[in-house]
C-alpha cells in the first residue's frame, strides 16, 4: 500500500486564548515551503521559539510570516519573534499597517514607503521604545502584494501585478511547487474601519488581554438540544481589529485549508463564494477550516459553514478569558457540516471535552480529537494528503 504524500501539514500550537499556527508544504526536492501565522500572546513565545529551533537548521526558512491583525493574543509572540534572529529567515511578512488602511488623500498609494519598517509600524520608533530592537536589515513586508495591502479585491478590480492575480473578486498568490494562497479577508472596508482607531487598537494589542481582574467562572450548559443551540440568534462580531484580520485559503495538489484568523464569518463566506463562483461551483468543499475567532458564535455562522463544507474543523483556544469555543458555534459545525466531520481541539478542557461525549458523538455522527497527552505541546497536528 502506498501512502499519498502530504500536500499540506498544519500545526495549531497551544497558544492559550490566541492563535499560533505553522503550515508547511513538504517538497520532494528542495526546501519545505513554510508559513507562520501569528505568535499567540506573549507567553507563547518560548513554545514557538523552541518549535522553530527544532527545525533542521538547513531547512528553517519561513517563506511567509502572517500577522493577521493587531490583537494581543495574535501579535504578542510575534513581537518577540521580530526581535529574534529567527526573523531574518523570513521571506515575506504579511501585515496590514496603518499605511494600508485607507487612502485618506485621493490618489495616495496605500503602500509602504521607502524605508518604512515593519517593526516601527508595530512598536513605534526605536527612540520611543527602548525595548524594541530593530533588526539589522529592513524586513520584507507585503512584498507579494507589491508593498500594498493584503486584502480581497473589489469585484472587477484590475489584475494585480507580480506573482498575484485577481479573479472574480479574490486575489491569489501562487508559489512554485508550493501552495496557491487566496486572500479571503479583510475587505478594503474592513481595513478602512480600523483607520480611526489604529492607535488605540494597537495600544490595546500591546497590553495582555487577561491582566487584572479574573474573568467570571465558565458556566457549562447542557448539550442535549443541539438544534436549539445552533439556532440561537447570536450577535455578529463587531470588533474592528477582528474585521481587519488576514484570512487565507491555502490549496496545494488538491488539498485545502481555510485559515480563518479572527475574521468575520460573513466576510469569509463571501470570499469563499467568490472563489467557488469563479470555478463555476455553488460552494467550495475544503479539507479543513481553522474556525475563525477561536470558535466564537459571533463568527462561526451558518453562511460560513455552507460556503466551505469541510472534513476537519480546527479550534484554537484553552477557553481563557472568553470561554471559547461557544456551544452555539460547535453545535452549528456538528449539525451543518457534511457527514462525519472531525472537531480538532488544541486543548482538552472541561468545555471542549463535553463534545467527545460518546452519546453525543454517536447521535450526530462526528469525531473529536485532542492533543496527544504525551505531546500536548504540539497542539493540533494534521497532515492533508495530496489528491492529485
Ligand atoms: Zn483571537
Amino acid at each position: 500500500m502506498t501512502t499519498e504524500p502530504t500536500a499540506i501539514h498544519v500545526e495549531v500550537l497551544p497558544a492559550r486564548l490566541g492563535d499560533c499556527l505553522i503550515v508547511e508544504c513538504p517538497r520532494l526536492a528542495g526546501p519545505t515551503w513554510r508559513m507562520l501565522v501569528d505568535g499567540g500572546p506573549p507567553d507563547t513565545w518560548p513554545l514557538l521559539e523552541a518549535r522553530l529551533r527544532r527545525l533542521d537548521p538547513a531547512d528553517r526558512h519561513i517563506d511567509v510570516a502572517v500577522i493577521t491583525h493587531i490583537d494581543n493574543d495574535h501579535i504578542g509572540g510575534m513581537l518577540a519573534f521580530l526581535s529574534s534572529d529567527l526573523a531574518a529567515d523570513v521571506g515575506d511578512f504579511w501585515f496590514n499597517g496603518r499605511t494600508h488602511l485607507s487612502a485618506s488623500a485621493p490618489g495616495r498609494a496605500r503602500s509602504i514607503e521607502q524605508g518604512e519598517s515593519l517593526v516601527t509600524a508595530l512598536l513605534g520608533p526605536p527612540s520611543g521604545n527602548p525595548g524594541a530592537k530593530p533588526p539589522g536589515r529592513a524586513l520584507p513586508w507585503n512584498a507579494a502584494f507589491g508593498g500594498g495591502p493584503v486584502e480581497t479585491a473589489a469585484p472587477g478590480a484590475p489584475g494585480a501585478t507580480g506573482a498575484t492575480g485577481a479573479t472574480g473578486g479574490v486575489i491569489s498568490v501562487t508559489v512554485p511547487d508550493g501552495p496557491t494562497i487566496t486572500v479571503l479577508s479583510p475587505t478594503t472596508g474592513g481595513l478602512a474601519r480600523l483607520a480611526d482607531s489604529w492607535s488605540s487598537s494597537l495600544h490595546d494589542a500591546l497590553q495582555p488581554r487577561d491582566r487584572g481582574l479574573a474573568p467570571p467562572a465558565d458556566v457549562l450548559g447542557p448539550l442535549d438540544d443541539l438544534p436549539h443551540l445552533a439556532g440561537e440568534r447570536t450577535p455578529s462580531d463587531s470588533s474592528v481589529p477582528n474585521g481587519s484580520s488576514i484570512a487565507l485559503l491555502l490549496e496545494r495538489r488538491g488539498a485545502s485549508i481555510v485559515l480563518g484568523a479572527d475574521a468575520y464569518g460573513n466576510v469569509l463566506a463571501a470570499g469563499l463564494h467568490g472563489v467557488a463562483r469563479a470555478r463555476g461551483l455553488q460552494n467550495l468543499t475544503v479539507d479543513a477550516v481553522k474556525l475563525p475567532h477561536h470558535g466564537s458564535q459571533a463568527n462561526v455562522v451558518a453562511a460560513l459553514l455552507a460556503a466551505a463544507p469541510a472534513s476537519h474543523y480546527l479550534v484554537s483556544t484553552n477557553g481563557d478569558v472568553f470561554h471559547h469555543p461557544d456551544d452555539a458555534a460547535m453545535a452549528r459545525v456538528v449539525l451543518d457540516a457534511p457527514a462525519g466531520p472531525t472537531l480538532r481541539f488544541n486543548y482538552r478542557t472541561p468545555r471542549t471535552e463535553r463534545w467527545a461525549d460518546p452519546r453525543l458523538v454517536a447521535q450526530h455522527g462526528y469525531h473529536v480529537t485532542f492533543p496527544d497527552p504525551a505531546h500536548a505541546d504540539a497542539g493540533i497536528v494534521l497532515d492533508l494528503p495530496a489528491r492529485r
